[in-house]
């Protein structure tokens, strides 16, 4: 489609014409997020497909003074990846290829575009793991979980996408390039740019390839649904659990209000267990059969009696249904409020009882599904029935984390959902130590404005001589 924007033509002399949109029904599926909360318009959707595209990309947009929000899979929830208004979005998705795995030191490299599900599945085929898993897998990129440090449902045995980096490579607000693919396990050459980069939501740098450290897949896996009659109980119990050794890799919690929704989205028959006020569910792995070793460490422990376990893949897939099918439930039930907190063990089940008022006292005719990841203490708090931009709730949910210790961003990133708000969990050094290390690799404010830290434009340095 023609267009008058003189960077439009700019661009597409980079990219080629066929990887520039300006079609406002082609931009629309890139300006609004996955819950639908947050949209803006786009000047232009710029697809490059090398990282000395994305640098020329950059280097235009910075001389035409434009913004920029890297884009990956579009699966983020917290309004970080699309646009506010005005700005070009860069997509990542084209840089998708799949370096071979490097079996001996276990580590692969690849596009900052690929999904994870396409990771996964490359290692998987040489006997690895990512040791990332979400629900989003089929679209999420891995440059996108970098961006947010994602974590997902093995954090409390692998660690977030921050400990599965061995290095990666990024374009700066410059347009230079900085590559850190040389996978060395021990490194201590100064400041450490890969985790800056990793959680920095696209206001840094955009990261162009990724080098992931994997792990040997285990053959052997066993999922357990267990049914508690209390947060306290669930806690309890993954405690123990943990102290009598049991091979967990995931410990999902959610409660009886995520089971009522799921099965009225989808059908499902009430869970296998029952159904109860809260529910455990746990998958262990190990190199051999871990069936005993799980029915061992669950002996005599609350919701053992009731237990249902599967160790085969379509029993473990509907156990697991109860599970990965609530974020979708709860997007067909309306435009939810997501706020992805965590929070330590001991203060998980008093913070998780204080929510229902909090939000009751907030917006009276909201509702309120909790479900998270109790392995690593992420609560997703979901609101339904409140306006995308009634923030109140919002706020309250935030300040009642923070009063029970917790953090107001477990893993979705701080977006422009909760940027208002960082200041309840970082101090005002912090805040300032960010916004300088922000002036000193974006110094004009061009990487996603708005996204983490207040938007600051400033007119872009001048070239050299
Ligand atoms: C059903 C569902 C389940 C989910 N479960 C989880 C979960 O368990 N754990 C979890 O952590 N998240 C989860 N998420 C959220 C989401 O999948 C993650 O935040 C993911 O990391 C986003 O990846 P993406 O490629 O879609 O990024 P996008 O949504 O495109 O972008 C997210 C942020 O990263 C920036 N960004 C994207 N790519 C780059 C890049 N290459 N360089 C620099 N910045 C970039 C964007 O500007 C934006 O700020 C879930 C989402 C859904 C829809």
């Amino acid at each position: 489609m023609p267009t008058a924007d003189p960077l439009a033509a700019d661009l597409a002399g980079v990219v080629g014409q066929q990887h520039l949109l300006v079609d406002p029904d082609l931009l629309a599926a890139y300006e609004t997020d996955w819950t639908r909360r947050f949209s803006g318009r786009a000047r232009l959707v710029v697809r490059p497909g090398s990282t000395a595209e994305v640098a020329e990309v950059v280097r235009r947009c910075a001389r035409a003074g434009a913004t920029v929000v890297p884009q990956g899979g579009n699966t983020g929830l917290v309004g970080g990846g699309v646009p506010r208004g005005g700005e070009v979005v860069l997509s990542l998705a084209r840089i998708d290829g799949l370096d071979e795995v490097d079996g001996v030191s276990g580590q692969v490299t690849v596009g900052a575009g690929a999904t994870l599900a396409a990771v996964q599945a490359h290692v998987r085929a040489a006997g690895w793991t990512v040791g990332i898993d979400l629900a989003a897998r089929d679209t999420a990129t891995v440059g996108g979980m970098v961006a947010t440090n994602a974590g997902g449902l093995q954090v409390m045995r692998f660690g977030t996408m921050r400990a599965r980096l061995a290095g990666l490579e990024a374009v700066l607000a410059d347009g230079s390039v900085v590559s850190r693919l040389g996978g060395l396990d021990k490194d201590t050459t100064g400041y450490d740019l890969v985790g800056l980069l990793c959680g920095s939501e696209g206001t840094l740098g955009i990261v162009t390839r990724v080098r992931l450290r994997l792990a040997p897949l285990v053959p052997a896996g066993v999922t357990v649904l267990l049914g508690l009659e209390s947060t306290e109980a669930a806690v309890g119990t993954l405690a123990e659990l943990r102290r009598r050794g049991a091979p967990l890799v995931s410990a999902e919690w959610f409660q009886a209000s995520a089971v009522a929704l799921v099965r009225g989205h989808t059908g499902l028959p009430a869970p296998p267990c029952g159904t109860h006020p809260d529910h455990l569910l746990l998958d262990a792995a190990d190199r051999h059969d871990p069936v005993e070793a799980m029915a061992a460490a669950l002996d005599g422990l609350d919701g053992g009696d009731t237990a249902a376990v599967a160790d085969d893949r379509a029993g473990r897939e509907a156990l697991w249904a109860y599970r990965e099918r609530i974020t979708e439930s709860i997007g067909a039930a309306g435009i939810p409020h997501k706020l992805d907190v965590a929070l330590r063990p001991d203060r998980f089940a008093a913070a998780v009882a204080a929510l229902p008022a909090v939000v009751a006292d907030a917006a009276p005719a909201a509702r309120l599904v909790l479900f998270g990841h109790l392995g690593d203490g992420t609560v997703h708090v979901n609101v339904l029935g409140l306006a995308p931009d009634d923030t109140a709730v919002d706020e309250a949910v935030l300040r009642c984390v923070v009063a029970h210790d917790g953090t107001i961003g477990a893993e979705h990133g701080i977006g422009v959902a909760k940027a208002p708000w960082l200041h309840l969990y970082r101090s005002d050094e912090e805040l300032r130590a960010m916004a300088a290390i922000k002036a000193a690799l974006d110094p004009a404010g061009m990487l996603n404005p708005g996204v983490l830290l207040p938007a600051v434009r400033r007119p872009p340095p001048a070239p050299p001589r």
